[in-house]
């Protein structure tokens, strides 16, 4: 166990860092794969399609706390896939939405 307030080795820092970018490039590359991201019409149906059934979301539904479930969090403030699909979704359905993932 780790004593509060212990300094990070070199070594433990960078084991640390790589697992996180190791995480971030696993989310990147679900976003490239995604087809809300990438498919350059995020505004219709497949960007919808893609950003409801996203399994980075319901990770982070399922688990709001995992080290995937934040990275996909921290996306959502940039990503233009899912900004697309927030501005195709009935105004109702979008006020929930922003609330729940706020
Ligand atoms: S939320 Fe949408 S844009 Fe983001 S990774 Fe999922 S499908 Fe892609």
């Amino acid at each position: 166990m780790k004593e509060k307030g212990k300094k990070l080795t070199r070594a433990e820092y960078l084991r640390l860092s790589g697992a996180g970018i190791i995480a971030a490039m696993a989310v990147l590359s679900l976003g490239m794969g995604c087809s809300g991201g990438t498919s350059g019409d995020s505004g219709g149906d497949t960007g919808k399609k893609g950003c409801a059934d996203c399994p980075a979301r319901k990770n982070y539904d399922k688990d709001p706390a995992s080290l995937t479930g934040r990275l996909w969090k921290w996306h959502i403030r940039f990503c233009p896939g899912w900004k697309g699909y927030i501005s195709s979704l009935p105004e109702d359905e979008r006020r929930a939405v922003l609330e729940k993932y706020k």
